[in-house]
């Protein structure tokens, strides 16, 4: 009978998963790993010859099967990394995406130029991502963050309690900018969904069987979201707010007209991902 060391394990996982046509199967395998044995990445090469336990390789099993079925790695272990930092997700939330640290990195440089305790808004936040991010990182801003779903709003607030923020973001449940009623931020950020019915066909399996429809669907084209936000972005905004909206590849055009439209907006900008794709656009009130 074989003896399933680390080493032996990852030999056998990595060709596995990539056989199903499993994105990152050696990360993948790695990150199953450290999940069931309760180790960090590096201690698995530390280990390489660790024997695992029976019970240890019953749940290996039972996740490497579930991988090789999509089933996103990050809800098998219940975690992934956004930002460097380390957030709970649950299939209740999106698993956060690597191009949307484009938004936390433009809305961090923005934040950098605003006075003291500027206000930022979060709609859509999902597992609480960019809110944390922004929070962590900015001594000085206080977050509002939004989502309508009642479970997106439990992972948020574990995350947010995770990495002690309870003083500096406040989460509230409700449809968009519907649970703000009066109140103006300085910026608003927002990673809504944005996929069109035709796009949401063509997504992979991991995406379209175990991510929530409704972080992802917008109508037809996947504007929808964006259009109500528009309607009532100009009572959420300070005279010199900015807006920043991530946006799928093919939806700048689409986008700017839409913000042009509000008439509230005088400088408006789309930024590219590190993949070289129309991802951001930013949407100031008064031009700098
Ligand atoms: N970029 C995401 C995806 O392809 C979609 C995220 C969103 O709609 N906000 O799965």
């Amino acid at each position: 009978m074989a003896t399933w060391t680390i080493k032996a394990l990852l030999d056998w996982m990595t060709p596995f998963l990539a056989d199903t046509q499993v994105d990152s199967p050696r990360l993948c395998s790695e990150l199953l790993l450290t999940h069931v044995l309760g180790l960090r990445r590096i201690e698995l090469y530390t280990q390489f010859d660790r024997v695992l336990s029976p019970a240890e390789l019953a749940s290996l099993r039972s996740l490497v099967k579930r991988a090789g079925e999509h089933e996103p790695v990050g809800y098998l272990v219940g975690k992934s990394e956004f930002y460097s930092i380390e957030f709970d997700v649950q299939p209740g939330c999106l698993i956060p995406r690597p191009e949307t640290e484009l938004l936390v990195q433009h809305a961090i440089e923005a934040i950098r130029g605003y006075g003291d305790n500027p206000q930022v808004l979060d709609l859509c936040t999902g597992s609480g991502c960019i809110a944390v991010a922004l929070a962590k990182n900015c001594d000085r801003v206080q977050v509002t963050a939004t989502d309508i779903s009642g479970e997106a709003i439990a992972i948020a607030r574990a995350n947010i309690h995770k990495h002690n923020l309870s003083e500096r973001i406040e989460l509230l449940q409700g449809d968009l900018l519907a649970p703000l009623r009066q109140r103006r931020f300085d910026l608003v950020v927002c990673n809504p969904p944005y996929v069109s019915t035709c796009e949401f066909e063509g997504l992979d399996r991991n995406v379209k069987d175990y991510e929530p429809e409704l972080a992802l669907r917008a109508g037809d084209e996947g504007l929808d979201i964006y259009r109500r936000i528009l309607q009532n972005i100009g009572d959420h905004l300070t005279p010199e707010g900015v807006l920043m909206m991530e946006m799928g590849f093919q939806q700048g055009t689409a986008l700017c007209q839409l913000i042009e439209q509000t008439g509230l907006f005088q400088e408006i900008a789309v930024k590219k991902d590190f993949e070289g794709h129309d991802r951001l656009v930013l949407a100031k009130t008064e031009s700098s």
